[in-house]
């Protein structure tokens, strides 16, 4: 599949004012092309949402940012700081800055959900047990599961093992919170309780979030942008309200059409 170069800015801010910025990247998988030239800037503290078909290449973007794959070409920076390309220790440094949560949730079944929370802020951040420990309880009060500390994963619903694996993307201080397609590993009832969960963090907190979602009325509430991706382009973005009620490509009314 080729796909054509695309320069769309999410904000065109000055330079030093965005978290995140990727200039010209380019990503194939054999011969298929999934981001051709692909340029976009978030500001810090804003919310976007990816949106588009299956297969357009909006979760490799998070994937580009976790550096759990590389760019064939191109430039991607954070908070000023070159995550590719880079060297390992540029990475580690960059890194640190970015959280993610999965479709599935990828908790440690062995550990308690306390343990999930503080493995990492202590391990990585070299916080002390007790420090790691009392921020994990604020943040399992945050997700709604106060009373869940010393219960083992596999007790939890979908819906609750999601809040944890939230509370532990958070414990790590991120600024940036990549949310890839979170809910659709879940029974429709443990949805909402998801969701709810991540308006109050997008209300309530000065994260920056880039969130893959199908879910329309998540989108429309937290996104200050939405950026339609079709074969690897964005064709089309702007403020929730504009994309979902006035779209001006065809491709966007057809895609809304379908999910909403
Ligand atoms: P989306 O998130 O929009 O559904 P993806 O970013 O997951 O899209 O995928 C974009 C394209 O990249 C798809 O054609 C997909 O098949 C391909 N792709 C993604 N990951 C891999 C991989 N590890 N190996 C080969 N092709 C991949």
């Amino acid at each position: 599949m080729s796909v054509e170069t695309t320069k769309t800015p999410v904000d065109s801010a000055p330079e030093n004012t965005e978290l995140i910025r990727l200039d010209q990247v380019t990503k194939r998988f054999g011969d298929n092309t999934v981001l051709d030239h692909l340029d976009f800037c978030v500001k810090p503290g804003r919310h976007v949402t990816l949106i588009g078909p299956s297969g357009s290449g909006k979760t490799t973007i998070l994937r580009l940012l976790m550096t759990l794959t590389k760019p064939d070409e191109g430039t991607i920076t954070v908070d000023g700081q070159r995550l590719f390309p880079a060297t390992e220790k540029q990475v580690r440094e960059v890194r640190k800055k970015i959280g993610m949560v999965f479709q599935q949730f990828n908790l440690f079944p062995n550990m308690s959900v306390l343990r999930n929370i503080t493995e990492a802020p202590v391990s990585v951040l070299g916080l002390s047990k007790d420090e790691a420990e009392e921020r994990a309880r604020e943040l399992l009060d945050l997700v709604g599961l106060a009373d869940k500390c010393d219960a083992k994963p596999s007790r939890l619903s979908g819906g609750q093992q999601q809040r944890v694996a939230i509370a532990r993307a958070l414990a790590m201080r991120p600024q940036v919170l990549l949310l890839d397609e979170v809910t659709s590993a879940l029974d429709p009832e443990l949805v909402a309780g998801v969701l709810d969960v991540l308006r109050d963090i997008a209300r309530t907190t000065d994260i920056t979030m880039l969130c893959v979602t199908h879910e329309m009325n998540f989108a429309r509430d937290i996104s200050d942008q939405v950026l339609m991706f079709d074969s690897g382009r964005v064709i089309e973005s702007g403020p929730p309200e504009k994309i979902f009620s006035s779209p001006e490509q065809e491709r966007t009314r057809e895609f809304l059409s379908a999910v909403l």
